[in-house]
């Protein structure tokens, strides 16, 4: 097991370590768009993460997302499941979906109604490890920081 892979996953329940190991090795949406909208690269300097997103928009809906990037299990598992879930959703429900996963990871918890995070409650456990916080909100970052753009 690479090195990346031990760091942080490990210390997760075997369940959502399960869910965050497939994801990052079998990632989803990873690759680039051929006329992406919008362009974000973010670095994580604690971990040495790395993640560039594109997304392109059909109005106020994000019509497509890729993303490429290096660095440990719960950075690019995140990256893996935010891409995925960002297709044909509204910049207001990315806005509402990005606060209540920050919650989750920061805080441990779900909203009450924290339905809508799927596989990203996986990263509950995450709220135990404060310098994997960056690592798992790094994508998120990115998503943020292009729908400002796009707004
Ligand atoms: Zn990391």
């Amino acid at each position: 097991m690479p090195p990346s892979e031990r760091s942080g996953a490990a210390d997760l329940s075997a369940l959502y370590q399960d869910i965050i190991l497939d994801h990052y090795r079998r990632p989803r949406n990873s690759g680039k768009l051929e006329h992406p909208d919008e362009r974000i690269l973010r670095k994580n300097p604690f971990c040495g993460d790395t993640i560039e997103l594109q997304l392109t928009f059909d109005g106020d809906r994000v019509s497509e997302a890729r993303f490429t990037g290096q660095g440990c299990a719960i950075s690019q598992a995140s990256a893996s499941m935010m891409a995925q879930l960002v297709e044909g959703k509204s910049v207001a429900e990315l806005e509402r979906l990005a606060s209540d996963f920050t919650r989750l990871v920061s805080e441990g918890k779900t909203v009450e109604d924290g339905s809508s995070l799927g596989e990203l409650r996986a990263f509950s456990g995450v709220a135990r490890l404060p310098n994997r916080h960056l690592c798992a909100l790094l994508a998120w970052g990115a998503l943020s920081e292009a729908l400002l753009h796009h707004g």
